[in-house]
Order: C-alpha cells, then sequence, then structure tokens
C-alpha cells in the first residue's frame, strides 16, 4: 500500500501541469475534479473527462460544473482543501530539508577537491616509491569518482528544490484564485463568509466592526438598455473603485450580482460613514461612456446599508446592514443609511 501522503503530493503534482496544459482555470472545484482524474478514484469521470479532451481540447466550464456535481461532493473538495494545506506544510519542511543537505553536499565537494589536489602534487613526487604511486592513483581515481557522485547528486537536489518551489507558488496561485471573484477580481462571496466569521468570533478590538453592504442603483437598466456586456464594466468599475479605497482594516467582497460588501474597523460611526462617503462620491463621479464619442450616456451610483456589530450572529449581522441598505434605496438611492 503506498503511503498516503506522497501519493496525494503525487497526484497534486501532476493535476496542475494538465491542468495548465488543457488550460483549465484554477478554481478549487476544478482542482479537485483534476486531483481525483490523476488519481484515478471515478473510473467513469476520466472515461467523460477523456473523451471531453479528445472532442474540445480542453473541458468546457459547464461540463467541468457538471462533472463536479456528479462525481465529486463538497466533502471532497473539503477533503482536497485539507490535502492541499497538509502538502503545503510537508513541501515547506522538505524545501528546508533539501536547503541544508545542499549546504552540506558543498562542503563535502569542497574537502574532496582539497583531498584531490593534495593527492596530486604527492604523486608527482619523484622519491615516491611506485607501489605507494599505486595506492595514490587509485585513491585519487576513487576520489574523483565519489565527487562527480556528489556533484550529481547536487544536480538531482538542485532540480528537485526547483520543482518543490514552482509547486509550492503554483499552489500558492490557486489558493489566490479560489478566494477572488472572476470577474472583478475583488475578493469573493467565500472569503467573505470566512473572514465575517472570522472577525465576528475574535472581535475584542478597540476599533469596532462594521458591515456595509453596497448596491448599484438602477443597475439592470443598464443591462436592459446597453447589454449585459456594458453591464460587466460597471461592475468592475465600480469594484476598482471600492479596491482603491480597500486596506488592512477595510476589505471589499463581491456578495453576489450588483451586491458588494465591506467589512471595515473604526472608532465609531462617524468615522465609517466618511470612509463611505468617499466611496460614494467616488462611484458617483462614475459614468458610462460612449466608446467613439466619449460621451456620457448615463451616470452610476450605488446605495449603502451600514451595521455596527453588536455581538450578535453573523446571519443577524449581515440581515442588519441588509435592513439598512433597503432603506437606502426607499431613501431615494445615492446614499448612506446606518441601522
Ligand atoms: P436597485 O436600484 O433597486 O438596486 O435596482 P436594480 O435594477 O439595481 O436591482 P435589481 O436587483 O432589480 O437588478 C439587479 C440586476 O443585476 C439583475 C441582473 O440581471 C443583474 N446582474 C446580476 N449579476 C450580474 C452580472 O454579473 N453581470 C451583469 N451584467 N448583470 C448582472
Ligand atoms: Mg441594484
Ligand atoms: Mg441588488
Amino acid at each position: 500500500m503506498k503511503n498516503t501522503m506522497s501519493h496525494s503530493a503525487e497526484c497534486l503534482r501532476k493535476a496542475v501541469p494538465l491542468m495548465v496544459k488543457y488550460n483549465i482555470a484554477v478554481t478549487p472545484a476544478n482542482y479537485a475534479l483534476w486531483y481525483s482524474y490523476v488519481s484515478g478514484n471515478h473510473p467513469n469521470l476520466n472515461q467523460k473527462l477523456d473523451s471531453a479532451l479528445r472532442t474540445y481540447g480542453t473541458c468546457p466550464p459547464a461540463l467541468s460544473r457538471d462533472l463536479f456535481e456528479e462525481f465529486l461532493s463538497d466533502k471532497d473538495l473539503e477533503l482536497f482543501d485539507s490535502v492541499a494545506t497538509e502538502i503545503s506544510t510537508v513541501i515547506a519542511s522538505v524545501e528546508k530539508g533539501v536547503g541544508q543537505t545542499l549546504n552540506s553536499a558543498i562542503d563535502f565537494s569542497e574537502v574532496l577537491n582539497t583531498c584531490n589536489q593534495e593527492l596530486d602534487g604527492f604523486s608527482s613526487n619523484e622519491n615516491t616509491e611506485k607501489d605507494i604511486l599505486e595506492v595514490v592513483n587509485k585513491l585519487s581515481e576513487e576520489s574523483k569518482s565519489m565527487q562527480q557522485t556528489a556533484e550529481r547528486f547536487q544536480q538531482q537536489l538542485r532540480a528537485a528544490h526547483k520543482e518543490i518551489s514552482s509547486l509550492r507558488s503554483e499552489l500558492k496561485e490557486s489558493k489566490k484564485a479560489a478566494s477572488k471573484d472572476g470577474l472583478t477580481g475583488l475578493n469573493n462571496r467565500k472569503s467573505f463568509d470566512e473572514d465575517l466569521e472570522l472577525l465576528c468570533n475574535s472581535h475584542h478590538s478597540i476599533l469596532k466592526l462594521y458591515l456595509t453592504f453596497v448596491d448599484i442603483d438602477h443597475f439592470k437598466k443598464f443591462n436592459d438598455d446597453f447589454g449585459h456586456q456594458k453591464g460587466d464594466l460597471v461592475l468592475k468599475v465600480v469594484a476598482d473603485r471600492l479596491t482603491k479605497h480597500a486596506d488592512q482594516l477595510n476589505a471589499a467582497y463581491r456578495y453576489g450580482g450588483e451586491e458588494f460588501c465591506i467589512l471595515s474597523q473604526f472608532k465609531d460611526k462617524r468615522e465609517a460613514i466618511s470612509y463611505l462617503e468617499k466611496i460614494r462620491i467616488d462611484i458617483e463621479k462614475l459614468a458610462l461612456k460612449d466608446n467613439k464619442t466619449g460621451k456620457a450616456l448615463r451616470s452610476i451610483s450605488a446605495s449603502f446599508g451600514l451595521a455596527e456589530y453588536e455581538g450578535e450572529a453573523p446571519e443577524m449581522f449581515i440581515e442588519r446592514a441588509d435592513q439598512a441598505l433597503y432603506k437606502a434605496k426607499e431613501s431615494g438611492r445615492n446614499c448612506i443609511i446606518v441601522a
């Protein structure tokens, strides 16, 4: 029976280049799918994927989703997540070990080098007895071949070292991709859920915790009047404004559709409101322009619902911020309402 850990590492190592080769987006679901493909856990999955690769040269996203639904569960995803984390840890310790071995291998070859030089000097001494010379020559030869072995070993170590580093950065990249929204590049809903849970559970800071929902005003009209692509463009420019104001204490997320949210920490409500007011004005300055004439076709604005954390369950916190947003819409939009 194969060691589970090294088997997992092996599968992970094989999955990455395949995904790159077939141009598969590195999402956690896809990663789990391809991990499962190389591990061969679901023969029918492999058959369907192989057939897609033959037909399309890739696995189209919709099919990936279907296959994920058919063969894998959220449990697989969780399992995969924990394997990936575990492997990162192992990689880090192996990397450290390899670094140390590399150093001692270099020391070793230096000793051999000195030894060789000494032996070369010794063998050129004409007063040396013939048989001693032979022994020395033999020693020197052996030492040379040992040195070659050491050098080969070093090369192998360097190659392994490089491979491990690149696997690690690929893992890091895939983790990053899993927490971002594809369209806007903002943190995604999954990150929001995780961060909110974390902040609510561990909030003892002197600063207070705030949640703001941001919803683009009359967004449906953008789609209806200018098409979905222009709608997407509006989402991106609004997301850019949120990103511009984000920092270590203010994280912005795409909550879903044309709704965004911000998790912030401030001394008081006044500070929170003045921060949001800057964003509101920045968004208000945006406009959808005509590609050719550059003329403004439609102005853009957003409504804000702000809630201060009161120690309740995260769902309740969300509910209050959402209610405040609803009131902002009722109050004529393009404004900030506090819960
Ligand atoms: P309100 O001011 O009350 O928020 O009006 P609204 O039109 O913005 O709100 P509504 O919830 O009626 O419409 C949201 C629209 O957002 C509907 C949906 O088609 C669109 N939408 C959701 N996600 C996306 C997306 O990713 N891209 C595009 N282009 N449109 C999206
Ligand atoms: Mg809206
Ligand atoms: Mg909405």
